[in-house]
C-alpha cells in the first residue's frame, strides 16, 4: 500500500524520536535539548515533528521567524517554550507578545524594544540575548559593559538566556570555535560579575553536540541536523563522532513513461544526453520545482528496481529521465527513490549534496511544497 501521489516524502516518527533520544544521551541529564524545526523542520514538517517530540518531554521547540512560531502556537501547540532564533522586527512585536514568543535579541537597541513591548503589553516578557562571538552574522558586538548599562535601564522584559552560534564546529582544521566560546565565556562571566545570571546558556547545535564539544553544551543544546539524521562530515583531526542517528525521510516519485529509445536519441532539454546504445528510460513525475536539484543533470543518481542508476540529460520543471537499462521490471506507476534505501542501495542527503555542489542541509530544506509529506 503506497500513498497515491506522484511525488511524496516518507517520514517515520519513530526514527526521529531515536535521533532525537540519542542526542539527549550524549548531552545527558543536565543538559536540555531544543528541538530545531524551523524551515518547517527541514522539510519534514514542522507540525508533526513538533508534536511528535513534544510528546517525548521536549519543552524547547526553536524557530528562524516569528511567523514560523506563530504557526506552531496557532496549531495548538500552547505549552512548549518557542524560541525565534532570527528575532524580530518591530512590527512583529506585538505577535510576539501576543503568542508567547522567546526571541533571540542581538543588539541593545532590540533590548530596548523588547523592554518597551513589556511595559506596554504588561506582560513578563522573557529574551534570550545573541552574542556574536566571531561568525558575523547576528549578535551583539558590545562589551559586557555596555550590555550592562543596557539592563539597568531595561526593568520590564527579562534576560533569560545568553547565546551564540558557530561558524565552524565540524572543522578541526581551525581554532575558531575555541575561540569563539572563549569570547563567549568572557562575556558570560563579565556579566555575571556585574550582577547578570542568565538561566540558560546555550552556544551548541548539531554539530558541536556530535564531535563532543561538551565545554560548549552548557544547559541547553539546539538540535536540527541531527534530529532528520544527519552530522556534517569533520574536517582535519576531529574526535570520534558521538551521536548515533540515521535519515528519518524517504523520498519517492512514480515513473509516469518507460519506454526504449535508439542509439543516437537525444534526452531533454538542449539534448544535453545522447544514447550511446539502444537504451530503456524511464521518466519520472518530479523535477526542479519538487526539490531535485537542477545541477543532478547528467550527474545525479536514483534507486530503481533496488540499484543505483543515472540521470539522464537536464532535469525539467516536472519531470526527470532516469536509465533503466538494468531492469525490465518497472513498468509506469511504479516508484523509484530519490533519496533513502532500496535494499543495499541507499543514498543519502550528504551523497547527494556531494554531487549537487551543496549541503545535506541545501537538499532536505529544498523538497518542495508540493511534494506530499506521509508520516509512518
Ligand atoms: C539552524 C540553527 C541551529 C540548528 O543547527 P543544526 O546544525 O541543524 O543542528 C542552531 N542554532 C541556530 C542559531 C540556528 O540557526
Amino acid at each position: 500500500m503506497t500513498p497515491p501521489f506522484r511525488s511524496y516524502v516518507l517520514v517515520s516518527r519513530k526514527q526521529i524520536v531515536r535521533n532525537y533520544r540519542s542526542v539527549c544521551a550524549v548531552v545527558g541529564q543536565g543538559t536540555e535539548v531544543a528541538a530545531v524545526v524551523k524551515a518547517d523542520a527541514y522539510g519534514h514538517g514542522a507540525l508533526e515533528v513538533a508534536r511528535v517530540l513534544l510528546d517525548e518531554g521536549v519543552r524547547w521547540l526553536a524557530v528562524s521567524s516569528v511567523d514560523e512560531g506563530v504557526s506552531l502556537r496557532t496549531a495548538g501547540m500552547r505549552e512548549a517554550r518557542i524560541l525565534v532564533m532570527g528575532g524580530f522586527l518591530p512590527y512583529e512585536g506585538e505577535a510576539v507578545a501576543e503568542f508567547d514568543l522567546t526571541p533571540a535579541v542581538h543588539s541593545l537597541d532590540q533590548i530596548r524594544l523588547m523592554d518597551r513591548l513589556a511595559r506596554d503589553t504588561g506582560k513578563p516578557l522573557r529574551y534570550h540575548l545573541k552574542i556574536d562571538s566571531g561568525m558575523g552574522r547576528l549578535g551583539t558586538r558590545a562589551p559586557a559593559s555596555e550590555i550592562l548599562g543596557t539592563l539597568a535601564e531595561t526593568r520590564h522584559a527579562r534576560l533569560e538566556g545568553l547565546m551564540t552560534h558557530f561558524a565552524s564546529a565540524a572543522d578541526y582544521t581551525t581554532d575558531q570555535t575555541d575561540v569563539q566560546l572563549a569570547y563567549f565565556h568572557r562575556i558570560a562571566g563579565d556579566l555575571r560579575a556585574g550582577g547578570v545570571t542568565a538561566a540558560y546558556l546555550h552556544t551548541s547545535s548539531t554539530n558541536a553536540i556530535g564531535y563532543g564539544r561538551r565545554e560548549a553544551w552548557h544547559n541547553l543544546v539546539r538540535a536540527g541536523h541531527a534530529l532528520y539524521g544527519y552530522v556534517s562530515p569533520a574536517r582535519g583531526p576531529a574526535p570520534a563522532q558521538l551521536l548515533d542517528v540515521k535519515p528519518a525521510l524517504t523520498w519517492k516519485a512514480r515513473l509516469l513513461a518507460v519506454k526504449d529509445i535508439p542509439e543516437g536519441a537525444l534526452v531533454g532539454y538542449g539534448g544535453t544526453f545522447r544514447a550511446p546504445r539502444p537504451m530503456r528510460i524511464g521518466i519520472l513525475g518530479a523535477g526542479y520545482a519538487d526539490g531535485i536539484f537542477h545541477r543532478l543533470s547528467n550527474r545525479g543518481k536514483v534507486i530503481a528496481a533496488g540499484k543505483l542508476t543515472s540521470i539522464l540529460g537536464t532535469i525539467s520543471m516536472d519531470l526527470t529521465t532516469i536509465d533503466l537499462n538494468h531492469t525490465p521490471a518497472l513498468a509506469p506507476g511504479d516508484e523509484v527513490t530519490l533519496l533513502g534505501r532500496e535494499g543495499e542501495a541507499s543514498l543519502d542527503a550528504q551523497q547527494i549534496a556531494r554531487v549537487a555542489g551543496t549541503i545535506s542541509y541545501n537538499i532536505l530544506c529544498s523538497i518542495s511544497a508540493r511534494v506530499r509529506r506521509v508520516y509512518v
